[in-house]
């Protein structure tokens, strides 16, 4: 910048007019060619020098940026877990007495530290792994209000309640607070010497009520807006899985309230969500803390789901009522219907098991979450509407019917399993036409689709620990974390079959696709896979092509061709749904050699491995008579259990009796490779 001049305007045209003397009776189109000649080529010098600005911009911003996160690395390697703050002492005294907690848990202290200082923070740490207390804490000992921003209205009712019991003085402020609640609170926000320490809003009372921001702006001025937290921070971020559009204003907040510390708390956040939020929050310095995330006591696993709905149904009932015999769990799956159909189906096998989704009334809905609660109902079939507000200790087991339509949400549904410590099951369930039915529901948001296929590559990974990869989804600098053999990978137990040479099947997918679309005839996953074995419609086939892997293999090969971009998906819209179809995705074909999971051990009943080899029939036998006992109590909807118990009497622990169910088990699940 400094090489360019900085010249006034009249001093231009001054120098114009001596440049270009204004002559009577002279040759105009002469001069008018060399003024144009000369306007362009100083236009080209404005063109080069706006770029250069632009450059000279960019470099800027990047070293501002760079020198903040210098900075605020360094502010964070100080050691925020010191217990000889000013306000140490006080903080101990209410843990204990008011919160009646014996000890803080990894990065509570750090954090708090950290915001009592006065620095902006952002704290993502699981659910459950007590996130409230890094606010609640601080509030109790401050002088003034800390305003908790809040999505949920059933989440800070809870909250209320738990501090209320506590003796802490606080009050929820959101649309369905009744008329002289509200007006009692705004007095209080007025008052100087109120011992309000708590106040929980909504987003939208932010962005929308101008006297409640009249009210805070009074509050900040007589200096008692301690601090505000925001709760499921990442709200914010486009880049998030629940974006709401009224968290983007609190982005004001921080211009409005400079003084005051920010305090953002996520269970779930990428590096870009993380980013992001800084940005929308306006807080670029905010100190990132990351804890917990690791839960050592979940055992991942993935599992390639059966073809046949009944013999999934039975397998399933396998798990949840032998290996987890009066064990509360989870399964999600996707759509209600879903829901409905593998209630109606477990319910058969005599288990207690309940449904949960959006469509039903509350009222019911409340219902089978408290009979859960209680252990009335041992297993709760569920879409992701059963959420948040979920804390139940202990939780034995999650499973995922259906793949999750992005990491982050498989890692928090199945983060519920465990939060008692001990150990617990996340089994997720593998097939291709489920990766269809995800991708139709999310492929119209920005990044739907990215965050469907890296959740298809955690599936389909043989190589790496599942722990590690989920590690490596959520945290920027990676440390190898260790697993103790709580997944299948590190188990040894998801055999890869060997490198494969795939290519033959990525040339004739692409050639199935091609001739398809010459004949004007859509392809959808199930077709190619169809084709792929050398069955099913005649216009699809490929001349010479025979195939030869099973029908799970190919399912497989399908599913990694197309996150690695070799096909792709072309969405059509119907009246009733959106059909994905497959067409050719653009990446040039050499060599394709993968490691594919091996599709039989993927089938194999995880709690049938161990008896498996050691024979323990006998104790086997007693935990499936487990299955006819569960029969005869809970649920209303129950019929007579089916498959599992169809040759056996009303109870028996013969081992006979087992290896006949072994054998009905085994029938349906044996692959052959010669389909
Ligand atoms: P999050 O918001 O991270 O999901 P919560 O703040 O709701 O988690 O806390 C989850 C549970 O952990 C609560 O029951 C809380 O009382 C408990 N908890 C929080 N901190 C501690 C602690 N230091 N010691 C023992 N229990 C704690
Ligand atoms: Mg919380
Ligand atoms: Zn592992």
């Amino acid at each position: 910048m400094s090489d360019v001049e900085i010249v006034e305007e009249d001093e231009i045209s001054d120098q114009l007019s001596s440049d270009y003397p204004t002559q009577l009776n002279s040759d105009y189109p002469t001069q008018i060619k060399k003024i144009d000649s000369e306007l362009r080529s100083v236009k080209l010098q404005i063109k080069m020098l706006e770029g250069r600005r632009r450059g000279l911009e960019r470099k800027r911003n990047e070293l501002i940026e760079k020198q903040q996160d210098e900075e605020t690395e360094k502010l964070k390697e100080k050691n925020w877990g010191r217990q000889d703050f000013e306000w140490s002492s006080r903080l101990d005294a209410a843990r204990v007495n008011v919160f009646g907690l014996d000890n803080y848990r990894a990065d509570q202290l750090p954090v708090i530290n950290a915001s009592m200082s006065g620095h902006d923070v952002l704290l993502i740490m699981p659910t459950g792994g007590g996130k409230s207390l890094t606010y609640q804490l601080p509030a109790v000992i401050s002088e003034g209000l800390t305003l908790v921003v809040s999505p949920l209205i059933s989440l800070m009712e809870d909250q209320l309640i738990s501090l209320q019991t506590l003796g802490v003085n606080a009050a929820v402020l959101n649309s369905s607070t009744g008329k002289e609640e509200k007006s009692r609170i705004l007095k209080e926000m007025s008052n100087s010497s109120s011992n309000l320490k708590l106040l929980y809003v909504t987003p939208e009372k932010c962005s929308k009520s101008k006297q409640f921001m009249t009210k805070l702006q009074k509050l900040y001025q007589m200096g008692r807006l301690v601090r505000i937290a925001i709760d499921e921070v990442h709200c914010c971020s486009q880049w998030g899985h629940d974006f709401r559009p009224d968290y983007k204003f609190l982005g004001a907040m921080k211009g409005m309230f400079p003084e005051v510390p920010v305090l953002g708390l996520t269970a779930t956040s990428t590096a870009n969500v993380t980013k992001d939020v800084k940005e929308i929050l306006r807080i670029p310095k905010a100190m990132v803390f990351m804890a917990g995330f690791n839960r050592p006591n979940l055992h991942y696993s993935v599992r390639l789901k059966p073809d046949q709905a009944s013999t999934n149904y039975s397998n399933l009932a396998e798990i949840i009522g032998v290996e987890f015999k009066n064990q509360s769990g989870i399964i999600y799956t996707t759509t209600t219907k879903e829901v409905e159909t593998l209630t109606d189906e477990l319910c058969k096998f005599g288990l207690k098991v309940g449904s949960y989704h959006a469509q039903m009334e509350p009222e019911a809905r409340s219902k089978v979450h408290r009979r859960w609660l209680k252990g009335e109902i041992q297993t709760v079939v569920a879409t992701v509407a059963f959420g948040m507000g979920i804390d139940k200790p202990d939780v034995r087991f999650v499973i995922h019917n259906t793949l999750s339509k992005s990491m982050e949400n498989f890692y928090q549904e199945s983060g519920r399993a465990g939060r008692d410590g001990k150990p617990a099951k996340c089994i997720l369930q593998f097939r291709l036409g489920d990766v269809f039915k995800q991708s139709t529901m999310v492929f119209t948001e920005q990044t739907g689709l990215d965050k469907l296929y890296s959740m298809v590559s955690y599936c389909l990974n043989t190589a790496s620990c599942r722990r590690n990869l989920i590690a490596e989804h959520f945290l920027e600098s990676w440390e190898p974390v260790p697993c103790n053999k709580m997944c299948d990978i590190c188990e040894g137990e998801c055999l890869t079959s060997n490198e494969e040479e795939i290519t033959e099947y990525a040339r004739a997918s692409v050639r199935i696709l091609e001739e398809a679309k010459k004949k004007e005839v859509r392809v959808t996953g199930l077709k190619l896979v169809e084709a792929l074995q050398g069955r099913g419609a005649n216009n699809l086939k490929i001349e010479g092509w025979k195939g030869g892997f099973s029908k799970d293999k190919i399912e497989m090969i399908v599913a990694y061709l197309l996150v690695e971009g070799f096909i792709k998906e072309d969405f059509h819209f119907t009246p009733y749904s959106t059909i994905s179809y497959l067409v050719v995705g653009g990446r040039e074909i050499r060599s394709i050699l993968v490691n594919l999971p091996e599709t039989d051990t993927l089938h194999r009943n995880p709690s049938k491995r161990g008896d498996e080899k050691s024979g323990k029939n006998k104790e086997k036998s007693a935990k499936i008579s487990a299955i006819q006992e569960n029969k005869n109590g809970g649920s209303g909807n129950q019929t007579k259990p089916k498959k599992l118990s169809s040759k056996r009497g009303h109870s028996s622990d013969s081992d006979e009796d087992f290896e006949i169910k072994q054998k009905v088990l085994k029938s349906s699940i044996v692959i052959s490779d010669s389909e």
